[in-house]
């Protein structure tokens, strides 16, 4: 791995568990019960509200091929990012597949959809029945 490629996934990695981080603050704040990580789950989902079999995964967007900006390939190894880009998407699918067969009902959260706690509020009370 280049040093660059390093530098480039942790910064990722920091902004998803920020983002994560939000949305437990706002779950909570709200009133809503929920779990996160919950490893005997297809695909570990990062928040899961077991009262409503509602299961949330936030991804960041260039990870899992987002069709918005941040999700568009590297200029360099384009082969390489598209394959594995490409893999997180199918992994991503089989797992909500998984999780429909289970009789959960799983929703995605992108990076770029939330901005602020407010957007990440007005989404939780879209998915969640009050
Ligand atoms: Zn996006």
């Amino acid at each position: 791995m280049s040093s660059q490629r390093g530098a480039m996934m942790s910064r990722v990695r920091t902004k998803n568990t920020g983002l994560e981080l939000t949305v437990r603050q706002v779950a909570h704040r709200l009133g809503y019960r929920f779990r996160v990580n919950v490893a005997k789950y297809p695909g570990k989902p990062d928040v899961i509200f077991p009262r409503f079999r509602v299961a949330l995964f936030v991804h960041g967007c260039f990870w899992h091929g987002h069709s918005c900006q941040k999700g568009r390939l590297p200029k360099s190894n384009v082969a390489f990012w598209a394959e594995k880009i490409e893999g997180n998407r199918l992994r991503d699918r089989k797992n909500i597949e998984a999780l429909t067969a289970l009789g959960w009902q799983s929703f995605e959260l992108w990076e770029c959809q939330t901005k602020n706690g407010a957007d990440i509020e007005s989404f939780l009370m879209k998915i969640l029945p009050r």
